[in-house]
């Protein structure tokens, strides 16, 4: 068996921030980094248009109070105040942490950190390195890690969380190139896993955004939080779903529906195209609706609406979101100096998640905690985002948190020792679960049944829900888990064999589709991404609460946690 102080599975920004933490606040502590994908493919890598932090390099008038303010309004007043409190006052001083380590910000003439404008921020604010801001840290963290001596696992599929009696005691995971299963044991375990993009047919996330640890914690007991909330970016290439950045939008791009309007003046009249995601989404989805929006051939009735850089010229789009000119021009041939292009909204961003304390350690119902089981990133849920996240502070949540979550553990595992664990018992579970997917002779292709999935998420529990549809989309979902025993595995071999992966990937991705509509559907009212056409209005004296999905097999069980309102009271959103 495998055994290290701390096991961190996820090498994207949350998991290598903690790491190093861990490393720099006691250099003794043995830490393994576990993650399926080589850390530099992390999904932190495509991150774009930037990290929110009150610099003031731009705004002098900014401070972090109206950053909170902004993160809380945009929320729709779900989020913890105390943990955005934290979030926000923290922010610039862990940029320029940043900048000390290496990470290339863009500047301003004078040399200091570059600021522009974000949606539903206040303010420019957002600190980035052109539209390659999550390269550009992700990179730096990585050889930090190589740096401070944190043992990686590069391409292990973690398949189980070892948890027992409240206790978190390790993982099971398998090594990809050669099929080789472990048990690693640890005095703690933390998930930062990312989001689960997958869930949906059209999103902006890699393939690795699959859910998986958000699965393994709610097949292991743990609750998790805020299911409901999934973000849509309205600004996806059609129509192949991939970003392009909120920051084309902060550098001054339109959007422009067949009738050559700029639609958003009827939407949101002050901030127009830099209204909050959520309420741009609905915008635009609503423009479709109407006929509004265009096809290939420019006729109005179509799938998507125009983004338009145009007036911004080249040398502005060349210098500022060059990446974002170039994926329009590489995907679908068109050349953004003189042609817009085509968006519609496109799965991007898990508000809820594993849910934790402002350290990090998960909770196990509205008053207990886990024993020994951290998360941080885009697979928390602490709750910074409430119902509906700011573009350019989940890169910042990963910094902030995941260097919090690192200093918890460190002066956690101190007083703890190796747990017990029985080793050939998870070994020969995880063997016979593996043998038994190879050995299936069904006649269901991975990708057949993993379509059918993600079309019914996105028919029925988009970003727009109604009861009715959700409990087709249930019913649906109930059958086509079913059908997870008739799929067949072309590739028997014992050497990367990536279709067993995705056939691992897959039932995670329905347990976590599972409770995104169980959750959505027990929430009778619209909240910020969560928009219910049969409960149009926020119910604050019902719904101002989180929920807490407890998973099995025979169903899902709800619970609430009370809000934690400290600087704001909850009023009306308006943009
Ligand atoms: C295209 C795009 C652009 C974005 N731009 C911005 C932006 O400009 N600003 C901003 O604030 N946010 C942005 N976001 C959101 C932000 O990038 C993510 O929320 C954040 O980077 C998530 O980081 P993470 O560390 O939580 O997880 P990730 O970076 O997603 O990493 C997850 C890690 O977990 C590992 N893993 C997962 N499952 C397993 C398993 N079963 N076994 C082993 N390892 C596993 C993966 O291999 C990976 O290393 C963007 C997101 C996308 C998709």
């Amino acid at each position: 068996m495998l055994e290290h102080d701390v096991i961190i599975v996820g090498g994207g920004l949350a998991g290598c921030r903690a790491a190093l933490e861990i490393k720099q606040t006691n250099p003794k502590l043995d830490v393994a980094l576990i993650a399926k994908t080589h850390p530099l493919r992390s999904h932190s890598v495509a991150a774009q248009g930037g990290m929110a932090a009150t610099l003031k390099n731009v705004d002098p008038e900014d401070n972090w109070e109206a950053h909170a303010f902004d993160t809380v309004k945009g929320s729709d007043y779900l989020a913890d105040q105390d943990a955005v409190e934290i979030l926000t006052r923290e922010a610039p001083d862990v940029v320029i942490e940043l900048e000390h380590m290496g990470v290339l910000f863009s500047r301003l003439p004078d040399g200091r950190i570059a600021q522009r404008a974000f949606g539903g921020h206040s303010h420019r604010r957002t600190c980035y390195a052109a539209d390659k801001t999550g390269h550009a840290i992700l990179h730096e963290l990585v050889n930090n890690l190589r740096h401070n001596g944190v043992r990686i696992y590069e391409e292990w599929y973690v398949m189980q969380l070892i948890l027992e009696a409240g206790q978190a005691k390790g993982v099971v995971m398998f090594h990809i190139l050669e099929s080789q299963l472990q048990v690693a044991r640890a005095k703690a375990v933390m998930f930062a896993t990312g989001g689960y993009g997958r869930v949906y047919n059209t999103t902006s996330n890699d393939f690795a955004s699959t859910g998986d640890g958000l699965s393994m914690s709610a097949v292991a007991g743990v609750p998790l939080q805020d299911m409901e909330f999934v973000q849509f970016h309205p600004t996806g290439l059609y129509p192949v779903g991939v970003l392009i950045s909120e920051a084309v939008r902060g550098e001054g791009a339109y959007l422009i529906n067949s009738q050559g309007e700029r639609f958003m003046v009827n939407y949101a009249p002050k901030q127009m195209e830099l209204a909050p995601r959520d309420i741009t989404s609905r915008a635009i989805t609503r423009e479709l609706r109407a006929g509004r929006g265009v096809n290939l051939d420019g006729s109005a009735g179509g799938p998507f609406v125009y983004l338009d850089l145009r007036h911004m010229g080249k040398e502005k789009i060349m210098s500022r979101v060059p990446f974002c000119w170039e994926e329009a021009h590489r995907l679908v041939g068109i050349d953004a100096v003189n042609e817009p292009m085509p968006v519609r909204p496109t799965v991007h961003y898990s508000m809820g998640g594993i849910p934790v304390n402002t350290d990090g350690q998960v909770r196990s119902s509205s008053e207990g905690l886990i024993e020994g089981f951290f998360a941080a990133g885009e697979s928390a849920c602490v709750s910074v985002h409430g119902a509906n996240r700011l573009g350019s502070n989940s890169l910042l949540e990963c910094i902030v948190y995941g260097k919090r979550t690192g200093a918890a553990i460190a002066r956690y595992v101190e007083k703890r020792q190796l747990p017990d664990v029985d080793e050939q018992n998870y070994l020969g579970a995880a063997h016979r679960k593996i043998q038994a997917l190879l050995n299936q002779s069904g006649n269901l292709r991975i990708n057949q049944l993993r379509q059918a999935f993600q079309d019914n998420m996105t028919q029925h529990c988009g970003v727009f829900r109604t009861e009715e549809s959700m409990r087709e989309g249930l019913n649906q979902l109930q059958q086509l888990q079913q059908q997870y025993q008739q799929i067949y595995l072309d590739d028997k071999g014992s050497s990367w064999n990536t279709e067993l992966i995705e056939a691992l990937e897959l039932s995670n991705l329905m347990v976590v589709g599972e409770i995104i509509i169980t959750a959505a559907l027990n929430r009778q009212e619209s909240r910020g991404a969560h928009c219910r056409e049969d409960y149009p209005n926020r119910d604050d004296a019902n719904f101002l609460k989180h929920t807490l999905a407890f998973y099995s097999p025979a169903g899902i069980d709800l619970q609430y946690r009370p809000v934690s309102i400290t600087m704001f009271e909850p009023k009306e959103r308006k943009y």
